[in-house]
């Protein structure tokens, strides 16, 4: 099934009284959603406990979780220890996705500002083998690397790079920002014939099945030359893109997409926006 949530915890949640992400689980089941991305972009700091008590109230009120990594991480540094690092922080993004019951991590794969793009990618490909063979090895490897879609351009992983780094392993999925194609591409989603041709070449790299499950992470987004300025909420629609296309093409492919929502403050509520969009067209395109 097709599954909405925010990327962490919305302003509201704190406004209503609540204090920690364990609460999480159930104000989202309460609110009608079914996914939470837990941030872990400053570092990975979930204790063993927390993260066994957060998957219990996941698990308890339907909630599919996923984790999103260390934005730190540069698995294209030309620093060996810093490659090693990146690769450290991946496990831990694992082992806490292991204690909560998480199937997916989101990773950001790393920068290309000072060295070629094909020396930047050709060294991510490989830290990240390393990374994945020693998750394996420790039990790790049912759990979903993501490699995310940036929206600056100097950072590496456009779409044709992130397909090509999931065509390495048939469990890597692709987390599709579409705000970050939209700023990196300059607003060039606006059609449908737009965001189906990014469809097309993700089923064209990794197949039908992978495209169906692909992580989804949207929201507006503003940006300048460089590419993605800032996120906003759905509110803020001198900002683009919209989602009504991406559902469409959602529901005539029958994909069951993981939708996270990052808009800034309004998540949760944004999310909750996005999946009612979904369902209107889902109605429409099967009645
Ligand atoms: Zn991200």
């Amino acid at each position: 099934m097709i599954r909405f949530g925010p990327s962490g915890n919305s302003e509201s949640f704190y406004e209503e009284g609540n204090k920690a992400s364990l609460q999480m689980p159930g104000w989202l089941r309460k609110k009608g959603l079914e996914a939470y991305e837990y941030q872990c972009g400053k570092g990975v700091k979930i204790s063993k406990e927390t993260a066994h008590k957060l998957g219990q109230e996941a698990e308890l009120n339907d909630i599919f979780l996923s984790i999103h990594s260390p934005y730190y991480i540069n698995l294209a540094s030309t620093e060996k220890e810093k490659r090693d690092n990146s690769i450290k922080y991946i496990i831990e993004s694992l082992e806490a996705a292991s204690w909560m019951g998480a199937s997916r991590i989101v990773v950001h794969i790393g920068s290309c500002s000072k060295v070629s793009r094909e020396w930047a990618l050709d060294t991510a490909i490989k830290t990240l083998k390393i990374a994945i063979s020693e998750a394996d090895g420790m039990g790790l490897g049912n759990i979903s690397i993501c490699p995310e879609v940036l929206g600056k351009k100097n950072q590496l992983g456009d779409l044709d790079e992130i397909l090509d780094i999931c065509g390495n392993d048939d469990r890597l999925i692709p987390t599709i920002d579409f705000g970050h194609l939209h700023a990196r591409g300059m607003g060039a989603l606006k059609s449908k014939s737009d965001f189906s041709s990014v469809l097309y070449k993700i089923e064209s790299k990794l197949g039908i099945d992978r495209l169906r499950k692909i992580h989804i992470h949207f929201s507006r987004i503003e940006f300048t030359k460089g590419g993605e300025k800032r996120h906003w909420t759905l509110d803020d629609t001198q900002y683009g893109p919209e989602f009504e296309p991406l559902a469409q093409l959602i529901c005539e492919k029958a994909m069951e997409p993981v939708v996270i929502c990052e808009s800034r403050g309004n998540m949760a509520e944004d999310a909750l926006k996005l999946k009612s969009i979904y369902k209107t067209i889902f109605g429409e395109v099967n009645i």
